[in-house]
């Protein structure tokens, strides 16, 4: 599991599970080549990574499902929030609703589903097969699926 979409609907809308991502390095504003597998955390930690250009990255969350990672560099911090690099924000699904009459609720409410699962079913659903686009930063082909979904 890398990548579990948790659909509750009203207020909680669809929560994320991301256990593997990329990471954006503050110092040399690159992200990093390689995605990241996070393995667990404890009290929030979860590890540590060095980047091509040398520096220390620190990581932390929530010590809950993982829908963001802080990034830590020295004095410096950002967080990198899954819902909007992913775009799987209310309005994305409201979106897929929309543009491709696709209603992640209906179909799958308190439900837990992975995100190729999901893209197959979308596929499915469209009938036909989705294309992936280049993304800025390191993608699995399910995510980059997605953002092509999400950019028309
Ligand atoms: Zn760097």
């Amino acid at each position: 599991m890398t990548f579990e979409l948790i659909v509750r609907g009203n207020e909680w809308g669809v929560q994320l599970d991301v256990k593997k991502f990329p990471l954006f390095c503050l110092s040399c504003r690159n992200y990093l080549s390689e995605m990241y597998e996070h393995t667990g955390s404890r009290y929030g930690q979860v590890g540590s990574v060095k980047c091509d250009c040398g520096e220390d990255l620190i990581l932390t969350d929530s010590d809950n499902i993982v829908e963001y990672i802080n990034i830590h560099i020295r004095k410096l911090k950002t967080v990198l929030d899954f819902k909007d690099l992913f775009k799987m924000r209310k309005a994305d699904f409201e979106k897929l609703k929309s543009d491709y009459g696709y209603d992640i609720y209906e179909k799958n409410l308190n439900k837990r589903l992975e995100l190729d699962k999901l893209i197959a079913d979308i596929e499915k659903h469209n009938g036909e097969t989705i294309l992936p686009i280049d993304t800025e930063f390191p993608a699995t082909i399910e995510i980059q699926k997605w953002m092509r979904l999400m950019e028309k």
